[in-house]
């Protein structure tokens, strides 16, 4: 069945979704986007999106063409229109499309941004088999731009991660700068060792996570340790657990780090528990 999707102020059928050969998010890559996970037909942490959503924009000189009100309502529309109980919405913004190709920036009052909004269905999100195995990851260079703390749409490089991860067998690729990891292709990484949490803090080397903030926010509030730090990837090979988190995968524990296995090799305590408290906590303030 066809989608009905978001395209500048229209609601449409997929298929009849058009946007031009010139529009910057197509040509140079610039745009920003958003993934909020629908659980129960409703959004999660709606919010925490819209504001870092109005961040990216800002950093990049952007203008939104929809308030935060109307992207709410967008956002429900869509679930609402498309049936979705378990999935995601993709958010899509872009520098809009100038009469031809230039570095330049078009002027915004000449040229307004694009604006683009499709589901995804994704029965079992909540569920997911992959949460009682547990994943493993290999580690590669980071060689992604200096400003990954913006959300574009530049996801060559993870893409290219995700395929290394593909060729050596496993589920995904944690980047390396200087030793250190940054964050995984499209995750932000955590060990645990003893009772400790650990987490690269935020600069600009890693994206804010959305999910990240509520994750951190649970741990203390369940009197877990955190620490934000630099982990290096024989600290993390050392670690007694691992897990990642983002919008789509909530917390999801790591098992294996190149080929060294963590602890039992099946996900400990802390990972599995925190993944609990955030689907239960944000479920109950999704809206
Ligand atoms: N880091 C990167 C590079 C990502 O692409 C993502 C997900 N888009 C995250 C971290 C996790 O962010 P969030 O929890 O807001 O989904």
């Amino acid at each position: 069945m066809s989608r009905i999707v978001y395209v500048n102020g229209e609601y449409l059928p997929e298929e009849e979704a058009k946007v031009s050969i010139f529009d910057r998010g197509f040509l140079m890559a610039d745009g920003v986007y958003e993934v909020t996970s629908v659980l129960g037909g409703k959004l999660i942490d709606f919010d925490g999106h819209a504001v870092r959503l109005e961040r990216s924009l800002k950093e990049l000189d952007m203008a939104s063409p929809v308030s935060k009100e109307e992207l709410l309502a967008i956002h429900r529309q869509l679930v609402s229109e498309n049936d979705v109980e378990e999935g995601l919405v993709y958010l899509q913004i872009t520098r809009g499309a100038p009469s031809d190709r230039d570095f330049a920036f078009p002027n915004p009052d000449e040229t307004p941004s694009t604006i683009v909004l499709f589901t995804q269905n994704k029965p079992g999100l909540a569920k997911s088999p992959a949460a009682q195995k547990g994943m493993k990851v290999i580690t590669i260079d980071d060689e992604r731009w200096g400003r990954r703390d913006i959300k574009t749409v530049q996801l060559l490089y993870p893409s290219m991660g995700k395929m290394m991860a593909k060729a050596a067998g496993v589920d995904d690729a944690w980047m390396v700068q200087d030793g250190f990891i940054t964050e995984g292709t499209s995750n932000n990484a955590y060990i645990v060792k003893g009772n400790t949490i650990i987490t690269r803090a935020l600069s600009n080397d890693i994206l804010h996570g959305i999910t990240r903030a509520a994750v951190l926010r649970f741990a203390a509030e369940a009197q877990m340790q955190v620490e934000e730090r630099n982990f290096t990837v024989e600290e993390a090979k050392e670690a007694d657990e691992a897990f990642i988190t983002s919008a789509s995968t909530f917390v999801m524990p790591v098992v294996e780090i190149d080929g060294a296995t963590l602890g039992t090799g099946a996900p400990g305590s802390v990972a599995p528990r925190l993944r609990e408290i955030y689907l239960e906590e944000s479920m109950k303030a999704a809206v």
